[in-house]
């Protein structure tokens, strides 16, 4: 057995440790609640409104346009829910892409079984949303369309800013899941032209179980969760203090190391990339210019990617299926790209962070090596 190798960060990051030392002092010195009138209550309102300063400039919202929420999949939920729950009569129909993450497409099933109509928009081969079928399908009876930045399997961009006119002149919300390109690569919402935007703290070395909503001043939400107030009224309970700060720290780190960051991930990516491609009739899965940097996703099709992942349980990388009740599925994002249900299961996906090194790149080379029928290079 080898050391392990980390290459799921797609799944989940290493927290930095940065981000656990600015978390500590707020489990056991200044614990008040942040809604609490007295010293320790508004020491934590404090901090947590100078988080919320942070974080809505770094993605350059304006601090009363943020919820706390628990993470992407509830900043999703409280997204659509909400915006199709504030229409009264009319208007009925959701607009969402094929190839969004499980918390968008479980929610879009949820809301048909309750009467709204929600349009799948198919992706061409590369990953990239149908225009054509987009521009056919958005009329004046849409509420929302939901379209993520940044795919977590193949880390393919869509692009958003050229959708922001079409939804203004159908007066239709424009909701994206930016959970895998926050803290990536640079963010401004208004640039982008969305009214809402969702991302989670875990992605990027910050802590799981936090997450932002972004609604754009004017975006009226019906809350889900009921309570106490909390968060303009949109997301009651208490504030989990320690992991908003803890992601703004992760946010504030990702800025700083920004440059340096993207540039050697690209260049452990590219190495990664150039050597598994020498597998023979392998083929990278998605868009090869709009894509993040720090994803790779190859078909290999002579190859069983769920027994090779059991068999070499230290390499943690992810493959083209989903395990939904004990049967393995092809992933959903790559057959609406076209891949026949084999190419799938043949499909690796290897997602990198700041703290993969090219040492270990060589290693996962070497173990692969004789799997993948690799030319060593
Ligand atoms: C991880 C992920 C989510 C879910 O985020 P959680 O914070 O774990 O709920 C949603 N969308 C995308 C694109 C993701 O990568």
């Amino acid at each position: 057995m080898t050391e392990p190798l980390y290459f799921d960060n797609n799944s989940t990051t290493r927290l930095d440790k940065s981000v656990l030392n600015s978390m500590l002092p707020y489990f056991t010195q200044s614990y008040g609640n942040a809604s609490s009138q007295h010293h320790f209550g508004l020491a934590t309102k404090k901090v947590v409104e100078q988080a919320r300063v942070t974080i809505a400039d770094l993605i350059h919202g304006s601090p009363n346009e943020l919820i706390f929420t628990s993470g992407a999949t509830e900043g999703i939920n409280i997204a659509l829910k909400g915006a199709a729950l504030q229409v009264q009569g009319g208007r009925n129909k959701i607009i969402a892409v094929t190839t969004e993450h499980k918390a968008v497409l479980d929610t879009c099933v949820y809301l048909e079984q309750i009467g709204f109509e929600v349009v799948y928009l198919p992706v061409d081969r590369f990953g990239l949303l149908d225009m054509e079928t987009l521009n056919r399908t958005i009329d004046k009876q849409t509420i929302a369309l939901c379209v993520m930045l940044v795919n977590n399997e193949t880390g393919v961009i869509q692009p958003i800013a050229d959708l922001t006119e079409l939804c203004r002149d159908n007066d239709v919300l424009l909701i994206c899941d930016a959970t895998q390109a926050v803290g990536k690569m640079p963010m401004d919402v208004k640039e982008l032209g969305v009214d809402i935007l969702i991302f989670s703290g875990h992605k990027f070395h910050g802590p799981k179980g936090i997450g932002v909503l972004y609604a754009r001043k004017g975006v009226r939400l019906v809350p889900h969760i009921h309570g106490g107030g909390h968060e303009n009224n949109l997301r009651s309970g208490t504030l989990n203090v320690p992991n908003i700060i803890g992601l703004a720290k992760a946010l504030e780190i990702a800025e700083m190391e920004s440059i340096h960051n993207s540039i050697s991930i690209l260049n452990l990516r590219d190495s990664l990339e150039r050597r598994l491609l020498t597998s023979p009739s392998a083929k990278i899965n998605g868009h090869i210019k709009n894509r993040i940097n720090n994803v790779t996703n190859i078909c290999f099709p002579e190859i069983d990617a769920n027994s090779l992942i059991q068999r070499i349980p230290e390499l943690a990388i992810s493959n083209g299926s989903a395990c939904t009740s004990a049967v393995f599925e092809p992933s959903h994002v790559l057959t609406a790209m076209g891949l026949t249900r084999s190419e799938a299961y043949g499909s690796l996906r290897f997602s990198l962070s700041k703290y993969n090194t090219l040492k270990e790149i060589d290693t996962v080379v070497n173990i692969l090596g004789p799997y993948l029928r690799l030319i060593s290079i």
